[in-house]
Formats: structure tokens, sequence, C-alpha cells
């Protein structure tokens, strides 16, 4: 099924931008995303196409004006809705293969995940709507797994201020911050939160297990990586991972995953240990961290 990502931005020439280069980018050729990549503009209620105004209250800058925004929400997630249902364009190239697959919403194997299920006026939402702000939730790789796992994702991108706040809840939109940092639009975070999603698709990387182990995936940071030379400007690879005894090398891999993760983030860390020593059936586990 394709990944449907639709990018609502006053920036569309942004797109697919490094998305449309390497393994995105093949991706995106073969069929395994597609990308709508829409101009907020085109919603705007007035002959100069404005889509913002002067804050409330005051002060600098310019707002994204909620009711331009909600008509390019309500449009992405019509066409997004149809998409679902129509027949999937039949891509086969091999000459047999009969009729095309068609999927109705009641077939979507795979369902918004995300509690925001009920779209507008009691119509299902099939697609999750996200706003980047840095006011938002940090997204997290377990966040992007769910969205991976749907049928797409719509991206709101900000521009100026930011968003007339009444947008969130008036569309069940959720806000989501790349880091704590501040960006001047909110198109390279859009690019971040869809490369994360692109490549967990099925077939778009490589070998399927060289996600299994990325920092994240456990909770932790992944142990660090070395290639030839042996030996570069007096640093060696360490012995290690050149000895061949695969129980020794998982097992160091394992000891450095956990000393990173305790040294560079130690919020990582303490939710780690505490998920890890939580007991899972009401048995109490020995606290493994005992004596280390
Ligand atoms: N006035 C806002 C910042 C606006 S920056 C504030 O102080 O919170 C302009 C736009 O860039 C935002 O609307 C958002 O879409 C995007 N942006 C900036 N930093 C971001 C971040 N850390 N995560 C996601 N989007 C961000």
């Amino acid at each position: 099924m394709t990944f449907a990502a639709t990018i609502l931005t006053l920036y569309p020439e942004m797109f697919p931008g490094p998305l449309g280069v390497s393994l995105a980018g093949r991706a995106l050729e073969r069929g395994d995303w597609s990308l709508d990549a829409v101009q907020i503009r085109d919603f705007a209620k007035d002959k100069h196409r404005t889509v913002d105004d002067t804050p409330a209250g005051g002060g600098a800058g310019m707002v994204l004006k909620v009711d331009v925004l909600a008509d390019a929400i309500d449009h992405a997630r019509a066409t997004a809705k149809a998409k679902i249902a129509a027949p999937l364009p039949f891509r086969g190239g091999d000459g047999g293969g009969g009729a095309p697959p068609t999927l109705t919403l009641d077939e979507n194997p795979h369902p918004n995940p995300s509690p925001e299920g009920e779209g507008l006026a009691g119509t299902a939402a099939p697609f999750p709507v996200l706003a980047m702000t840095p006011r938002g939730t940090p997204i997290t790789q377990a966040r992007i797994r769910e969205l991976a796992a749907g049928p797409g994702v719509i991206i709101l991108c900000g521009r100026f201020e930011g968003f007339d706040e009444r947008i969130f809840a008036g569309r069940e939109v959720e806000e989501v911050s790349v880091g704590d940092i501040v960006l001047s639009g909110g198109e390279c975070a859009a690019l971040m939160v869809l490369d994360a999603c692109i490549r967990l698709l099925p077939g778009v990387m490589g070998a399927p297990s060289s996600g299994a182990e990325e920092s994240f995936e456990d909770g932790l940071l992944e142990y660090p990586h070395y290639t030839r030379p042996v030996e570069w400007e007096g640093r060696a690879i360490p012995e290690v991972l050149r000895s061949g005894d695969h129980a020794k090398i998982a097992a160091w891999r394992k000891r450095q995953a956990e000393d990173d993760t305790r040294l560079r983030r130690p919020d990582l860390w303490e939710r780690h240990v505490g998920a890890r020593d939580r007991p899972a059936s009401g048995a109490r586990r020995k606290h493994r961290d005992q004596g280390s």
C-alpha cells in the first residue's frame, strides 16, 4: 500500500527536496509513498491571497489565519480519504495480474492508530494531521513507527510566528516538535518526520534487519561503528570487533549502547531502566543494576 504524504506549506517547491534522492527518492519513484505538496495560499479568502494577520494582543510578526488553515486541512483530509477509498493505481509491469486491488476505508489494514480517530463532523479521519511547532510534543521513534504503519500523514508547516492556536482543537491536529530549536519554517521539520517514516516502509531499506538495532528502537542509543582501515592516525578499531567472536561482540555492543546512553542521554537511560525493571506480570524482578 502506498503511504500518502500531504504537506500543507507556503513553499511547496521545497518538496520532495532531499526526499527526491537516495532511498526515499527511489521509493517515491516506485510508488511506495506518494507526495502531495499543497500551497496553503490557494485557500486564502481574498484577492490578495492573504494567509496571515497581525497577532491579537499586539507584538511582532504575523500569525497564520485559522480559517485559511482549516480549509487547507479539510481539503487535504477529503483528498486523502478519497485516495484510500479509490482503487489503487495498478503498478505491475509484469503484464499479468488482473484487476487492481480495491481498498476501502473499512478494509484498511493500517487503521489510524492515533487516538484522534474520529474527524470532522463524526466522519472517520483516515489521516493523522501533524502541525510542526516548537510548542509541540517532541517526536519520538515510537510515534514515527505508528505513523509509518498507517495510511499516511498530513503535515502542516508553519511560517512567521506560527499558527492561530484554535486550529489544533478545531481540526484535531497533533502538535509536533522536532527538538528544542527554532526553525524559520516547518518545512525542514516536515522533511525530517517524513524521512523517518519513509525509511520504515516495507521494502524501502535494503536489509530488513538494519532498522532493528538503530538508536531508540529499544530505548537506547546504538553502539558505535567502525570500518577499515584498522588503524587510522594512531587510533585502532577495538580489538573485540576484530576477534570474530560473535557472542563477545554482541556483549561489547550491548555494554557500549548502555554506557553511551547513560552518559549522553540520562533522560533516555532513566526511562530505559524504569521500563526494564518494571515487573511485567506482577512478579518482582531483581534489580539488575545492582553491583554495576
Ligand atoms: N513563534 C514560534 C516559532 C515560530 S518559527 C514559537 O516561538 O514557538 C516558524 C515555524 O517554524 C513554526 O510555525 C513551525 O512550523 C516551524 N518550527 C520552528 N521550530 C520548530 C521545531 N522545533 N519543531 C517543529 N517545527 C518548528
